[in-house]
């Protein structure tokens, strides 16, 4: 459920008991691997030390997925954010703060690569105009056929509030956003027992400073779990090859087989069937710009 660094708190399946564990030592080694040997979300076995509150963690179950943080401090530092996931909600705003398309699919395409279903929520629609409104209906345009459901909420009005409740409940959702897209407000709204730690400490660190806020997992009373993930500004891509990228952009993925070449990387190649969907409309040109700045960027990476 928790996380702070040497000390997990599990939820015991069999009486629903939050125990305070420690790892086994030989987790340590998969630190080669990952900066955090356990995360949010894990199954694990725990042993309850004799006579005492406390439990060892023996055994952790394979993940059916997980998501990954960008890690500033280490380059090839590979930090899960949370695994077993059903689905990731990005909660975002067209406005107050206004949401790049650039980082919408680069989240998008870190749920792709690490087979987590994906969902956008644009909140404070109390605040939008007439021309937020659209901006809005273009995003959803985009990206519901696409397989991303989008929403519009209000955690001030409470508008759309209902729908969100119905799609968290009965299943385990991490909630990502920017911060001051109101993603604290959402969830103190709709779950004000969680008792959620406020955006305070991480808004007031700023730009460039580490916070060491951790992935927490707050149980729904009616079923389920949210995890909020406090600090995270972004997934992590690094792990991709650039030849990947196309594959986890949905509207390439239908179209790259009809490309002439095999390796085609739809960047400037002949009889390449995507560039042909850009230049007919029917692949937004938002998200194959952003494609060539992804592909690009892990080009560069790579030659580090
Ligand atoms: P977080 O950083 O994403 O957790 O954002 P907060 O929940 O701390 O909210 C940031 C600011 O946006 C606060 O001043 C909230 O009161 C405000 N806010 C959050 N949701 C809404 C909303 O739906 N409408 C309006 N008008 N303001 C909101
Ligand atoms: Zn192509």
């Amino acid at each position: 459920m928790r996380s702070t660094g040497s000390w997990y708190t599990v939820k015991l399946e069999e009486d629903g008991q939050r125990v305070n564990c420690r790892l086994k030592g030989k987790f340590k080694q998969d630190r080669e691997r990952f900066t955090n040997p356990i995360a949010v979300g894990d199954r694990v076995e725990v042993d309850i030390e004799p006579g005492q509150k406390t439990g060892i963690i023996g055994k952790i179950y394979p993940r059916e997925n997980y998501l990954l943080r960008m890690s500033t401090r280490m380059r090839h530092g590979r930090h899960i954010i949370a695994a077993n996931l059903d689905r990731a909600v990005l909660v975002a705003t067209v406005r107050f703060p206004k949401v790049k398309p650039g980082f919408l699919d680069r989240f998008l395409l870190s749920c792709e690569a690490y087979h987590v279903p994906a969902v956008l929520v644009f909140n404070k629609k109390d605040l939008y105009g007439s021309e937020d409104l659209d901006r809005y209906k273009s995003l959803r345009d985009i990206y519901e056929p696409l397989g991303y459901p989008c929403m519009l909420v209000s955690a001030v009005s409470k508008e759309g509030l209902g729908d969100l409740k119905k799609l968290l409940q009965g299943s385990t959702a991490l909630m990502a956003g920017h911060s001051g897209v109101g993603k604290s407000t959402l969830i103190n709204t709709l779950y004000p027992y969680f008792e959620l730690k406020t955006g305070e400490l991480s808004r007031q660190t700023g730009k460039g400073k580490h916070t060491t806020t951790f992935a927490e997992m707050f149980e729904i009373k009616e079923g389920g779990y949210v995890i909020d993930t406090p600090g995270v500004k972004e997934m992590s891509i690094a792990d991709l090859e650039p030849e990947e990228v196309a594959g986890y952009f949905p509207e390439m993925r239908a179209r790259m087989h009809e490309c002439r070449f095999s390796n085609c990387m739809h960047i400037n190649e002949p009889g390449c069937a995507v560039i042909e969907a850009v230049q007919e409309g029917k692949i937004a040109f938002s998200r194959y710009e952003n494609y060539l700045h992804i592909v690009f960027d892990l080009q560069e990476l790579k030659k580090w």
